[in-house]
């Protein structure tokens, strides 16, 4: 059976009328940061037109402002600006005449950083900078105008249409939102007067575009505040911006600043699509939902529920841009799926300083930069170690046409990624090792597991390049108590070789740590899992979205019986390494679980009584019996010397180079930069 017959609905056209997409298929809006690189139009050209080849049929860029009060960074008001995107229009059409692109207009209203910011009412955001500038009837007139202009703008640039973002608390939406719109005048109170600003952005923009041109309308469904939109709200919302000109709406689930999590990897699969469903009884335009829908038999499912017309893929694009096309093709197992790390993408959109890329794909934005070219003589390439970045090495390696040999001294590959897959709310982890395993086999890479390597057996095996990615060895603190019984390494605690206690103390809290705690204090399934235990566990009412689809909503707190500290040395506040755009939702789960935080501990010894410390130098003693050691990592090398020590050279990658903040992104990285020099 083809990809194409396995998901009839993915792979059906959607007439518009003027204009036909050959798919259900968009990638959703990113904002890369390349909009504001030096060469950043080529760059995008060539990020989007490879999508395009991907297969994909329709494109949304990032968010563009439509003047200089509506964003930090790119905008778009300007004869002189469209000239700029058409490299990107002519790039991706020429790729694919068939794949639409639509430029995202965003106008983000309190969220920018600039002290020129406007909103409707001077209500600083949770996230903000800045208290925002009262917008006056003028004001706003400029503002709608602005909308219209930037989408003439790119009507003139090329773009088969544009969408309008009406949600996540940027500007349009809070007009929407009683606690953000104070105004008493005709563009606020009632909530006629609360939708006034949308309504009249989308019908503005209309007339300045005309009839053939491709007019989305992103919308708040959920947006997962207290006292935020109401159920009738957003279905008299979504029927005034249909009357009102738009030829899709899409579903958005939350503002940013909502404390639940919408997008993150502990967030199931299609989570909020049945709100899209519920939606679109309602209208009569196509309706496109989105989040955590990373897989082509997710997408399918969610259209055969009946709960949208079209998928927004958006991370899922950054981390395999063929992922149509392999679909289409039925080799779904070849997909990169994205695991929803936010790792590469979001937290460093939001971090500021770093080029959003993806973990499991560091050619994503980089499409220009790193390429993966065809060597005209191929090396015989020993990798040893199949952790993330010996499989990324070997995978990189063997597509530009080296041969191979990937050795592991375990019986399957992955490394601490096997480790990772176990911790609840990680479950994505699986999807990135199927993905290397069938990337063995489809590009012949020799895998030899079960095979501990050493210096003498490599040296007699004639290898052009040995490869050492042989990981880590977890760090052993030199503490008096520290062979006690009740001491369990973290990996043991992991793969459950050791009982562990009622009362346990973690030593270290860095990403580990965490996720040890998240271990050992979880009780029933996994949320990640299942969408009406992850609705419980924050506070989310379905079925019968009060505002925001949260007012009123307690949380369900299902932990283990267990008392748990999670301990670190350092005086900053414990999980401040964590992910910027994940770390709260780990340190609200386990807050809620009730384990304790403690920084500025010093740990003396371990006896038969517990753990002794002094903390901020007062002596305390915590009376548990278990202590799980998370205290970092270090380089194993041991292979690596040998060689040096046996002449023969080899290369480090990944945490056998270096283990200090060693993650998989910068595995993965390191070690497919090496691979594509090779
Ligand atoms: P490893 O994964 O350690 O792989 C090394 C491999 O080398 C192993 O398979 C080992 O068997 C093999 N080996 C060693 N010596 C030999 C030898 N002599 N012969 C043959 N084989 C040998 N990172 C993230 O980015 N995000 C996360 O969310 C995340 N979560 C994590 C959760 C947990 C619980 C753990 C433990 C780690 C997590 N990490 C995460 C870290 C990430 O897994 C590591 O950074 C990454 O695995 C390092 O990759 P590596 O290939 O360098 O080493
Ligand atoms: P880590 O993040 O560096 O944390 C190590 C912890 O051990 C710190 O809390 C540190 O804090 C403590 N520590 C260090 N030396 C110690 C010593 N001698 N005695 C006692 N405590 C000590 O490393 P990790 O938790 O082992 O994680 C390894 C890597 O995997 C990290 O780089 C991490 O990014 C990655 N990872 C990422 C995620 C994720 O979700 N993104 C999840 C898991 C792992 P103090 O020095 O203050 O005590
Ligand atoms: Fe997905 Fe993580 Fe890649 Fe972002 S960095 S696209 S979340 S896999």
């Amino acid at each position: 059976m083809t990809g194409i017959e396995r998901y009839p609905r993915l792979f059906s056209p959607l007439d518009l009328g003027f204009t036909r997409l050959k798919n259900r298929v968009l990638m959703g809006s990113m904002h890369t940061g390349l909009e504001e690189a030096p060469n950043g139009f080529e760059r995008m050209a060539e990020y989007f037109a490879e999508r395009a080849r991907g297969g994909v049929g329709m494109i949304i860029t990032g968010g563009i402002a439509p003047n200089a009060e509506g964003g930090t960074g790119a905008k778009l008001s300007t004869p002189e600006e469209a000239a700029q995107h058409r490299i990107i229009t002519d790039t991706v059409h020429a790729a694919d005449p068939d794949v639409k692109i639509c430029l995202q207009i965003l106008h983000s209203g309190p969220l920018v950083a600039k002290e020129i910011c406007v909103a409707p009412s001077p209500v600083k955001s949770r996230i903000g900078r800045f208290k925002p500038n009262e917008l006056d009837e003028a004001g706003i007139e400029k503002q709608i105008a602005d909308f219209a202009n930037c989408a003439r703008m790119a009507q003139q640039a090329g773009y088969d249409g544009v969408e309008i973002i009406g949600s996540a608390g940027y500007l349009i939406s809070t007009f929407l939102v009683q606690k953000t719109n104070l105004r008493t005048d005709r563009w606020g109170g009632p909530w006629e007067n609360r939708m006034r600003f949308a309504v009249e952005v989308v019908k503005r923009v209309r007339a300045a575009v005309g009839d053939r041109f491709i007019l989305i309308f992103r919308i708040s469904a959920m947006d997962m505040l207290e006292g935020g939109l109401a159920w009738d709200e957003v279905v008299s919302l979504g029927k005034a911006i249909e009357a009102a000109g738009a030829n899709i709406i899409s579903t958005h689930f939350c503002w940013h600043e909502a404390p639940v999590p919408t997008i993150a990897t502990m967030v199931p699969r299609a989570a909020f699509t049945r709100v899209t469903g519920r939606l679109r009884k309602e209208l009569n335009v196509p309706m496109i939902t989105s989040n955590r829908i990373n897989m082509p038999d997710v997408a399918e499912a969610a259209l055969a529920r009946g709960d949208a017309d079209l998928i927004s893929m958006a991370r899922p694009m950054l981390a395999d841009p063929e992922l149509v096309l392999k679909a289409a093709q039925g080799r779904e197992d070849e997909i990169n799926t994205c695991i929803a790390c936010n790792q590469a993408c979001l937290d460093h959109t939001f971090g500021g300083r770093q080029q959003v890329t993806c973990l499991v794909n560091p050619r994503a934005c980089n499409e220009t930069l790193l390429r993966y070219l065809p060597v005209a003589a191929a090396k015989r390439i020993a990798v040893v170690g199949a952790g993330p970045a010996g499989l990324a090495y070997a995978t990189v390696a063997s597509k530009r046409g080296h041969r191979v040999t990937l050795f592991d001294a375990a019986a399957e590959i992955g490394g601490q990624f096997n480790l990772a897959k176990r911790v609840p709310g990680k479950e994505e982890f699986h999807e990135t090792l199927r993905y290397y395993r069938r990337m063995i086999e489809v590009q012949g890479i020799e895998l030899r597991l079960n095979t501990r390597v050493d210096a003498a057996m490599l040296a007699g095996m004639g290898f052009d390049e040995v490869v050492v990615a042989t990981g880590i060895t977890p760090r052993t603190p030199v503490l008096e108590g520290i062979d006690h019984p009740m001491v369990v390494p973290y990996i043991d605690a992991i793969l459950e070789r050791r009982p562990i206690g009622r009362r346990v103390a973690i030593m270290g809290a860095g990403g580990i740590g965490f996720d040890v705690a998240e271990l050992i204090t979880h009780a029933g399934t996994s949320a990640a899992l299942d969408i009406d235990v992850f609705a419980k566990e924050w506070g989310i009412d379905f079925v019968n979205h009060p505002r925001g689809g949260v007012t009123g909503v307690q949380p369900v707190v299902a932990a283990a019986d267990r008392t748990v500290y999670l301990m670190q040395r350092k005086t900053d506040p414990v999980g401040k390494t964590l992910g910027r755009t994940t770390g709260w939702t780990h340190r609200a789960t386990l807050s809620r679980r009730g384990v304790h935080m403690i920084n500025g501990v010093e740990y003396l010894k371990i006896d038969d009584a517990g753990l002794h410390t002094r903390v901020n130098g007062e002596p305390k003693l915590f009376e548990v019996d278990t202590v799980i050691v998370c205290a970092g990592q270090t380089p194993q090398r041991t292979l690596y010397d040998d060689l040096l020590a046996a002449g023969v050279k080899a290369s480090l990658v990944g945490g056998a180079y270096e283990a200090v903040e060693l993650d998989a992104k910068r595995a993965i990285d390191q070690a497919s930069r090496m691979a594509a020099a090779v």
